[in-house]
């Protein structure tokens, strides 16, 4: 998929990851396979976009992800993600904590709307 590569740098330029210190992102991973910086991409297809050989970087990189399994913290994320549409897990004293700092409760999006937005086929 990646062999066209004219290791041009274009892609790693524009990163938003490698530009927070990743060395080499995202070339690091599709050039030597799965590495843990793979699950700090932000789906934010720049790199894709800037690639002269128009190659299928996002693609390469889901790929890895569904090849592999999560570091923990993310497979925490990604289940509470299908489970109640936010990212970050609530605790049991969330909207408590937000109530000191004068914010709504979290409420909760509606399970069917939920599915329907996760689902991709
Ligand atoms: S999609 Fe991922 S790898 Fe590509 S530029 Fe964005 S953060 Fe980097
Ligand atoms: S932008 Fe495309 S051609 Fe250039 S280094 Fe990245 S993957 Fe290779």
């Amino acid at each position: 998929m990646l062999s066209n590569c004219l290791n041009c740098g274009a892609c790693q330029s524009v990163c938003p990851v490698h530009r927070l210190g990743e060395a080499s992102f995202p070339l690091s991973w599709q050039k030597s396979g799965l590495k843990p910086e793979v699950w700090n991409c932000t789906n934010c297809w720049l790199c894709q976009e800037v690639c002269p050989q128009k190659l299928e970087l996002w693609e390469a990189k889901a790929m890895t992800q569904r090849q592999n399994t999560p570091p923990a913290q993310v497979a925490l994320s990604l289940a509470s993600l299908n489970e109640i549409g936010l990212s970050l897990p609530l605790t049991a004293n969330t909207n408590e904590l937000r109530q000191g700092y004068g914010l709504d409760p979290i409420s909760f999006i509606n399970q069917t709307v939920l599915q329907s937005l996760i689902q991709t086929k």
